[in-house]
């Protein structure tokens, strides 16, 4: 098992960004959310956008990241990366945001386990399809514990990553378990037309998850 790293002491996390939007992904696509990002990944994948988020960061205190939740003042808090299931950290971040009654997620690139996890949080799980070239990065157990107010996500590539996510649902019956899956095109690579396409002659029982931020500013617009 990978031991979750510490950047920070105890009271602390690394963090690349605070800030305000609404999310773009998942169900909870268009809700006024505040999003925390954490400092570094383990991941390297072939597509990634947010490769600013493997530094360092800043180190802050818990208590000063709860303050700035609360002054942007949003139901909805997302725990993003980067892979902040690195800093051991982030669970008590979690925890605090779940006891002050916010709305949790959790988004993680599915290579570290998540059994840790505090269960009010919805964990958003990828799971890593062959382009993204760290398929053999995905953490299978992580598939055994996700629930149905869980997601499970996949990035989509071209067709053998589409044929990819189909077995990983078919092998792990996320359908008839009920986890909600979400197929997401390769932004400016994948045309949606053609995964969707795919979806509806398969008949799949999934969302088209389209990263709505990526159309309302740009692709490269950070801190939205
Ligand atoms: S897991 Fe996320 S942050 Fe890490 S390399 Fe992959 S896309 Fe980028």
């Amino acid at each position: 098992m990978t031991e979750p790293l510490t950047f920070a002491s105890k009271e602390q996390l690394n963090i690349i960004e605070v800030f305000s939007s609404v999310q773009g992904e998942t169900s909870f696509a268009g809700l006024p959310t505040t999003f925390i990002r954490l400092a570094a990944c383990n991941l390297r994948c072939a597509w990634c956008d947010t490769s600013y988020s493997f530094g360092r960061g800043d180190a802050r205190l818990i208590s000063q990241i709860l303050e700035q939740v609360e002054a942007f003042g949003c139901q909805n808090v997302c725990v993003t990366g980067g892979e902040p299931l690195l800093q051991k950290n982030v669970h008590i971040l979690m925890s605090s945001l779940c006891d002050k009654n916010y709305t949790v997620s959790l988004e993680t690139g599915g290579s570290l386990p998540i059994d840790r996890v505090d269960p009010r949080v919805h964990i958003i799980l990828d799971v890593k399809c062959p382009d993204s070239q760290m398929s053999d990065r995905n953490f299978w157990p992580n598939l055994s514990e996700i629930r149905p107010q869980d997601e499970v996500k996949f990035v989509v590539n071209g067709y053998q990553d589409y044929l990819y996510a189909k077995e990983v649902c078919e092998k792990f019956q996320l359908f008839s378990r009920k986890i909600p899956v979400l197929l997401s095109p390769v932004f400016d690579v994948l045309e949606a037309k053609e995964l969707v396409g795919w979806i509806l002659q398969d008949k799949l029982p999934v969302r088209l998850n389209m990263q709505l931020h990526k159309f309302i500013w740009s692709s490269t617009t950070r801190g939205v």
